[in-house]
Formats: structure tokens, C-alpha cells, sequence
């Protein structure tokens, strides 16, 4: 507001002001008449935001111009939308009485401050994705976070070590931030470093006081201990979502009976994939323009109804870890893959159910239109078939969803059915919403509108009889109400006790007493219908709210069975086979498939390939082979087809028997991260010492590639280290499939007995590569990068000159017993001075030559990465 002008204002801009100060990191929706209008700051941020005209307007005496910017408020939604999609809240300052009526200036409050994480309607919402918002709490090491999800009513909450929170909350993917008002910038963006746009908000810092923090959400969840919900011992987290209840309860003015529950999220329960591994693995929004294309989600997501496909992705994201929990979906997989017929009627019935969760939440939050309403109702009467049939199948999981989780709130599809009609108008001023008979007033006042109507009807036909006059018309506008209407040629028939009120170029139009007397009748009913409309829909819909626990209940069995289906839909008709998940420690997989690469190919262009891995002769797979191969592919399907297996899901393969993995990490490719001030480097070191300080005896490690951001002889000898630790240094042995172009690694075949090559094969055919994208024991030899080049249009001196000097670093290599190529390249033919440098013959000073001398001696086949590392270490203190 920095550019407020000073002097006196206008009532309506004093008013304004008001409000504005109340809501002061809001952008204010102030409206007048049929606009909303925006001033000062706000004015030209949402022009600029939203692509508005900026004005100006005298609003006083002496406060001068003031920027203006406005909106329809019929499209109100949509810009609104937009500016929460950006990160804003915008507070929606309403006239809460009529402007006709309003003595002075007309009353107006603020009804409603939408925020990204408190948005509600559809239009702000994507049906398929859950909205969160995050709570923080950190006292001394340990923090607190507590996620809800206002539009759906999901609650969890856990507590974790303080260098914990950035992961998780990258994790989770909040829409906004709470925290307390003591929490400083510095701290704050620590712990949002992974979601650094995220629209954070500050509260209090008595909300997460722990005693008003537990007494706030005792009060919301209608209890007096919070064991029942298993998280007595977690005072930390209590704290976080107390505070978040107390924020989502003042934004919705304390309506708010759909938050009801709370759960912990217990990550031991589920196969942690931390931010990275999501990403990595492309499981729901991919690494290349962040949306749905290429991503697992895409492939499998069969799902019929929106609360299915928000559960799908949260089944992704944290996939099972007992093999028990896994079976049972597995089985309830399986017997709806068998039942082709019956799942095709199911999926028909899913279909007919719309977002139970949403709607639910509205009708608590008193937002809801009487559409859900009657949205919810049409839901909720396919709720018996679909018990019906999902008893069909031969599976415990399915059978006890129907039988005892899928209440069907029958008093509720009475209630609405009974007063709503079938197709209601998506607003509720607009009237025709009460069925008739719902109320005996409504029916009386209806008939005295309607009869009006008739009654207008009539006096027409009589008019026109007593007058003579066969063009007399009567009609309605909104200024002058009922009117007799004559053309000028019969103005001479018109009797004396008409009276004229307007004059067109044609006709004269005129009023009666008796006409007025019935007009005030006809729109003084009609009026009243309006009020008892929205005063009966009001109380259906507060009445509705009572079934909020019910129809949570349901729509969380619909989402579980709509999975369920999706996954055998998906199944049967890509291919994919029942895996068989048990606490053993290998992973075999015959006929192995990439899920996402193979859809993006011609049917049948896929080569299947098999793994075997465990915990003890095959720990660790070396898989090299050229560019292009496929060696990526292969270690990103493995972690996927586990991922899938752990899910409940069948997997692209011939058969697979999994034995069940705890975490997955990964180590894929390398990105700068510049905003967190991380080079390429250093953001590789992280992730691989991630995994080095985290592993487990369950894990599975994929990495691709490490150690290519520095130079060739650090990079080897972290890689070459790091295989070590995983193989001897840990009693851990986690599973680990590691794709690289060293070369020299696979040297630790022979060496370390858990360790075994692989290479993906290609055919040379008459100077060109034809890759095989098939997988066999055994190092690979070459990159084939020059190849990989020139396919991708290098120009031909380019990729002949590589050519010459890779044959040229190849016959030294083998003169030298195998000296890494990146480090030959002192006998080059030259083409740049500075390479002189490193010639010894051309070297004058006597240290330097030596260190040179001494380095081309090196026999790297024979040296160990310790002594590697020794060499370095001395030649780095010679030099300095
Ligand atoms: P680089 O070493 O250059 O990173 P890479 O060996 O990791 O290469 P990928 O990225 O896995 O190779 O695969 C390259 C392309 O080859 C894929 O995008 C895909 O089109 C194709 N491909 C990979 N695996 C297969 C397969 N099994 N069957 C058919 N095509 C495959």
C-alpha cells in the first residue's frame, strides 16, 4: 500500500481501506455493483498479473487519482484462479446487503480469503492432485510437519530430524506454508530450499504453543486424547497441526466439520522414495517440463473417478513395504484382471461417481453449490451397485471393502432428492432449486408468481378487447416493471385512465393502477421465493455436513477399489504379469520392461531383458556399453518394476519375484543447482553421500553414472571407492545397479566377488552402430560416443578429427597397459599451445617434469583407488 494517497477519502475508499488493512497480504476483491475492483498496489499487480486495464478514479476531495483495475464479477472465478495459481491469496470482500436497500454506504465484510492452499472450487483445483497445505515446526533438532489437504479432508502428520524437512516437504509438494511469525528468513528458507516459490504464510506464535496446539485439535477432531490417532508422542508435530487447524478454521469462519481425522504418516510402513527417486524415475511429472507426459502416472493411471486418481499417485509415491499388505492387493489385482465382464460393469459404475471428497468439503465448508449437492447425491446412488459387484471377486481386500467400509448415506440422497430438483441452476440466487411440495410456503408463493403471471396473461386478452386495439401488448422491463404497450397509429383508442411512462419511436407504453397493484404482488412473491430458496438450500446444505465421516468413508473404498481396477485394466492391457513379492533379499526379473520407454516405442520394438540381483554373489551390477544402448533404461525399469510390484501393481515382465526393498535411491544423470548455489558437482557429491550415510540392508541403489563431473581421475576414484563401501565397507550389501562409461571399473570383477558385469550389446555394420538394447554378462569395451555423435549431426570434420585422435589415445593406452584415455592426451598431436603444457619433453622447469614424468608411469590397472588418491594428494602438495 505504499502508494496510498493521502487526504480525505471517499466513504466507499474509507471502507476499503479498512478491509485493506485487515488483509494487508491479501489482494482485495472489492465489490461494487457488478465488479470487483482492485486499488492502489493490488490495482497494478493484478493488472499485470492478470492482462487488466489500469485506471484511475477521483475517490475524495483531495486524495487524488487512484490506480484502479476491475473485474467482472461473474468471471470473478477464473482471475481469481489465476492469481492463487501464482502463488497470491486474494480476500473476496462482498456487499452483504442490498445496495437498494442500504441506508448510506451499503454494508460490506469479507466473506471469504482464498489462499493456494485454502482454494476449494473446482476451477482452482486439479481433480487429479491433492492441494496441501504444510504446517512447520521445529524445536531444537527434532521438526513437526503436519499436512492438510482442506479440499478433501486428508490430514496426516509426523515428526522427523530437523535436516529432514526440506526433503520431505519436496516430497509432499505443499501449495502453501505455514509457520510461526518467530521463525527467521534465513531458517525458513532452509527448510523450503527444495520449494523455494511456495506462498508461505506466518502466524502467530501462540497458535503452536503446545497446549492451545493440542486443546485446538482435540476441539476439531471431537476428542479428549490424541492416542487414538497414534500420535501422543509426537509433540512436535501436535504442534504443527494444531496451528494449522486454528488457520484453516479462521479461513473458513470455523466451518470446517470435514477435518475429523488425523493419521501419522509412518514412513517405515512404505518404500521411501525420497524426493530425488521421484523425480529421477519420472514417476508423476517429468524432469523435462514438469507435467504428466512420459511419467509412470500416465501410463498406468486406468482410474474412472478423481478420487481414484489422487489415491493412484499417493500409492505411487509411497508404495507398500509389508509383503503381506502387498499380497492382499495383489490378489485383489488378480481376480479383477480374471473378471474381465464384471470389471467392465464395475468401472461402468465408477464412472458415475463424481468427487465425493470435494464436494463433501465444500458442503462443510458451506461453499457448496446445489449442484453437489445433487452431485453428491447421484454419487452416492451407485454406491450399491458397486458393493454389489465388487463382492463378486475372489479377494479378501475387495470383499471387506464392500461389506464394511463403503457406508452409503442413504439419509442423505433422501434428504437431497427430497428437496432439490434433478437439475439445479450452479447458482443459488438464481432460484428454481427447491422441488415442489419440499416446502408448503414455497408451493403458495409459487403459485401466486406464476398465477401472476396468468393473471397477466388474461388482463391482455381483455385489454385488447376493451380497447379495440388487436396490437396491445403487455410487457416487463427492469425500470419501468409491467407496461401496456400501444403502437403510435392507436394511440387516439387509448382511455383515459391509462398512464403514459415512456415514449419509443413507434409505441407509447403506459401503466394502471390495477396492473401496478398485481405487479407489486407477482415480484414481492417472486422476491420472497428467492429468500426461502437460499434459506431451505442452506439448511439442506448445513444438514448435509453431517454425513461428512460417511462420505469420506466412501469415497475413500471407491478411490481403493478404483485403483484396484485401474491397475488390472492397465494389466491386461499392457501385458503385465503378476510379480511375486516376499521377504527374500534378490530381485529376479525375466523379460524385464521399461514401462513408459516401451509405450513411446512401435508395438514389439522393445528388447525385454532379465536382472538377477541380491544381497550376496550378484550385489553389484557394473553395466557399461555405449552411448545410446539402453543402460539407463535397464536400471531405471528395475527400480520401477519393484516400485510397481510394491504397489500392488502387475509389472512389464515375463514373470518377477521381488524381494521386498525398503528405499530406493538414485544417482541419475547431473544437474547444476544454481539457486541453491550447488555446480554440478557438488550436487552428484551430495546425492551420493546421501545414499552413502542412508543405505539399509533392504535398499536398492540405481546409480547412473558418478563421478563424471570432475575430472576423469577423481571421478574414478570416488566411483571406484564407493563400490568398495557399498560391497565391503557396509555390512548393509544393498542392492546396487551401477551404469557407467569407466571402463576401468570393470576391473573390480575379478576383484570383489559380489560384483559381475554387464554390458548392453550393439552390432558395428559397415561403420555404423545398431544398437541390440539387449543385456549380457561381460564388460563392454567402447563407447561408441563418436558414433552416438555423428548420428546426432556434428559436422563430419568434427567427428573426423575425433575420430583421429581417438585412435591416436588408443594406441597410447595400449602402449601404456592401459592408462585412462582422458590422461593420454599429453602425446597428442596438438592443435592448442596450451596443451604443450603438459608435454614433459617441452617442460623447463625440473619439478614439473618430474611430477610429469611420474605421472605417465602410473599403471592404473594396478592401482588401487587409496593409492590413487595418495598420488594425488602428493602431486597437489608439490604444486602448491
Ligand atoms: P547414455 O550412455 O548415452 O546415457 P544409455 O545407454 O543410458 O545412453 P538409454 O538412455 O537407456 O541409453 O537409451 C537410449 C534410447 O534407446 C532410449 O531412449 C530408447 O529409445 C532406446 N532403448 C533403450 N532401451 C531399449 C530397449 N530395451 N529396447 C528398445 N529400445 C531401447
Amino acid at each position: 500500500m505504499s502508494s496510498v494517497t493521502t487526504g480525505k477519502l471517499s466513504p466507499a475508499m474509507e471502507q476499503y481501506m479498512r478491509f485493506k488493512r485487515e488483509h494487508e497480504d491479501a489482494i482485495l476483491f472489492f465489490r461494487m455493483g457488478d465488479f470487483y475492483e482492485m486499488f492502489f498496489d493490488d490495482a497494478r499487480q493484478a493488472a499485470r498479473l492478470l492482462g487488466l486495464t489500469l485506471t484511475s478514479r477521483n475517490h475524495g476531495k483531495t486524495s487524488g487519482d487512484i490506480p484502479l483495475a476491475g473485474v467482472p464479477h461473474h468471471a470473478a472465478e477464473g482471475y481469481i484462479a489465476k492469481l492463487i495459481g501464482l502463488g497470491h491469496k486474494v480476500a473476496i470482500c462482498e456487499q452483504v446487503e442490498d445496495a437498494r436497500k442500504a441506508k448510506g454506504i451499503v454494508k460490506r465484510d469479507v466473506v471469504e480469503v482464498v489462499s493456494p492452499g485454502t482454494a476449494l472450487s473446482d476451477t482452482m483445483l486439479d481433480g487429479q492432485s491433492n492441494n496441501f497445505v504444510a504446517s512447520l515446526f521445529v524445536d531444537k533438532d527434532r521438526a513437526g510437519l503436519a499436512i492438510v489437504d482442506l479440499s478433501t479432508g486428508d490430514f496426516t502428520l509426523d515428526e522427523m530430524a530437523d535436516a529432514e524437512l526440506p526433503g520431505e516437504l519436496e516430497r509432499l509438494g505443499p501449495s502453501e506454508v505455514l509457520v510461526a511469525e518467530q521463525v527467521t528468513e534465513d531458517a525458513l528458507s532452509s527448510w523450503l530450499a527444495g520449494i523455494p516459490a511456495v506462498a508461505t504464510t506466518r502466524l502467530a506464535d501462540w497458535q503452536f504453543e503446545h497446549n492451545s496446539a493440542r486443546n485446538g485439535l482435540l476441539d476439531q477432531l471431537g476428542v479428549r486424547s490424541l492416542k487414538g490417532f497414534d500420535c501422543e508422542e509426537i509433540p512436535v508435530a501436535v504442534r504443527a497441526a494444531g496451528a494449522a487447524v486454528t488457520y484453516l478454521r479462521d479461513s473458513q469462519r470455523g466451518a470446517l466439520d470435514h477435518i475429523n481425522r488425523i493419521s501419522r504418516r509412518r514412513r517405515e510402513d512404505c518404500l521411501l522414495l525420497d524426493a530425488n527417486a521421484q523425480r529421477n524415475l519420472d514417476l508423476l511429472v517429468n524432469q523435462h517440463d514438469g507435467s504428466r507426459d512420459g511419467t509412470l502416472l500416465a501410463v498406468i493411471d486406468r482410474t474412472s473417478t478423481s478420487l481414484g486418481a489422487r489415491l493412484l499417485r499417493q500409492w505411487i509415491a509411497a508404495p507398500l513395504h509389508h509383503p503381506d499388505a502387498i499380497e492382499s492387493r495383489l490378489q485383489a489385482v488378480s481376480s479383477l484382471f480374471e473378471g474381465h465382464r464384471e470389471r467392465a460393469q464395475l468401472r461402468e459404475q465408477l464412472n458415475r461417481v463424481g468427487d465425493l471428497e470435494r464436494m463433501m468439503a465444500r458442503v462443510c465448508c458451506r461453499r457448496a453449490s446445489p449442484r453437489d449437492l445433487v452431485g453428491l447425491a447421484a454419487s452416492l446412488e451407485a454406491l450399491p451397485t458397486i458393493a454389489e459387484i465388487t463382492g463378486l471377486f475372489d479377494s479378501g481386500l475387495l470383499r471387506k471393502l464392500c461389506t464394511e467400509e463403503l457406508p452409503q448415506a442413504e439419509g442423505l440422497v433422501r434428504l437431497v432428492r427430497k428437496a432439490i430438483v434433478d437439475d439445479p441452476p450452479a447458482a443459488i440466487g438464481d432460484g428454481g432449486i427447491i422441488r415442489d411440495s419440499f416446502r408448503a410456503e414455497l408451493d403458495e408463493l409459487r403459485g401466486v408468481a406464476s398465477g401472476g403471471r396468468d393473471w397477466i396473461a388474461r388482463l391482455q386478452v381483455e385489454e385488447r378487447e376493451r380497447t379495440g386495439i388487436a396490437s396491445l401488448k403487455i410487457g416487463f422491463n427492469q425500470v419501468f416493471g409491467y407496461y401496456i404497450e400501444v403502437s403510435k397509429a392507436n394511440l387516439d383508442r387509448v382511455p383515459d385512465h391509462f398512464t403514459r411512462k415512456q415514449t419509443l419511436v413507434n409505441a407509447e407504453r403506459f401503466i394502471t393502477p390495477k396492473l401496478k397493484d398485481r405487479e407489486t404482488q407477482v415480484l414481492n412473491a417472486q422476491e420472497r421465493i428467492s429468500e426461502l430458496e437460499t434459506e431451505i438450500f442452506t439448511d439442506v446444505r448445513d444438514r448435509a455436513a453431517a454425513w461428512a465421516r460417511e462420505v469420506q468413508q466412501a469415497a475413500q473404498t471407491v478411490a481403493t477399489i478404483d485403483v484396484l481396477a485401474g491397475l488390472a485394466e492397465v494389466a491386461e492391457a499392457e501385458r503385465y504379469v503378476r510379480p511375486v513379492v516376499n521377504d527374500g533379499r534378490s530381485i529376479e526379473i525375466e523379460g524385464g520392461r521399461h514401462p513408459v520407454v516401451e509405450r513411446q516405442l512401435q508395438e514389439g520394438r522393445f528388447v525385454p531383458n532379465d536382472l538377477l540381483i541380491d544381497c550376496e554373489s550378484a550385489q553389484i551390477l557394473l553395466i557399461t556399453g555405449p552411448n545410446m544402448a539402453g543402460k539407463s533404461t535397464i536400471i531405471r525399469q528395475a527400480g520401477l518394476i519393484v516400485l510397481l510390484a510394491q504397489m500392488g501393481s502387475f509389472v512389464p515382465a515375463r514373470a518377477a519375484r521381488v524381494g521386498v526393498v525398503d528405499r530406493i535411491f538414485t544417482r541419475v544423470g547431473a544437474s547444476d543447482n544454481l539457486v541453491q548455489g550447488e555446480s554440478t558437482f557438488m550436487v552428484e557429491m551430495n546425492e551420493a553421500s546421501t545414499i552413502l550415510n542412508n543405505v539399509t540392508p533392504r535398499s536398492l541403489i540405481l546409480l547412473d553414472e558418478l563421478g563424471r563431473g570432475t575430472s576423469t581421475f577423481d571421478g574414478l576414484s570416488i566411483a571406484w571407492a564407493m563400490i568398495e563401501y557399498l560391497h565391503s565397507g557396509t555390512e548393509d550389501k544393498p542392492r546396487t545397479l551401477f551404469a557407467t562409461h569407466y571402463h576401468e571399473l570393470t576391473e573390480l570383477e575379478g576383484r570383489l566377488p559380489g560384483v559381475h558385469n554387464y554390458n548392453v550389446l550393439v552390432r558395428e555394420e559397415k561403420d555404423q552402430v545398431v544398437f541390440l538394447h539387449r543385456m549380457l554378462p561381460g564388460p563392454c569395451d567402447r563407447s561408441y560416443g563418436i558414433h552416438v555423435a555423428r548420428m546426432a549431426g556434428m559436422p563430419s570434420e568434427v567427428v573426423s578429427r575425433a575420430n583421429e585422435i581417438l585412435e591416436r589415445l588408443e594406441s597410447l593406452r595400449d602402449k601404456r597397459d592401459g592408462l585412462p584415455v582422458g590422461e593420454a592426451d599429453c602425446e597428442l598431436p596438438t592443435r592448442r599451445d596450451q596443451m604443450d603444457l603438459f608435454d614433459p619433453r617441452r617442460q623447463t622447469d625440473p619439478e614439473l617434469r618430474r611430477l610429469l614424468e611420474e605421472f605417465r608411469e602410473v599403471q592404473v590397472n594396478h592401482t588401487t583407488p587409496m593409492q590413487a588418491l595418495e598420488l594425488l594428494h602428493r602431486w597437489k602438495k608439490a604444486m602448491e
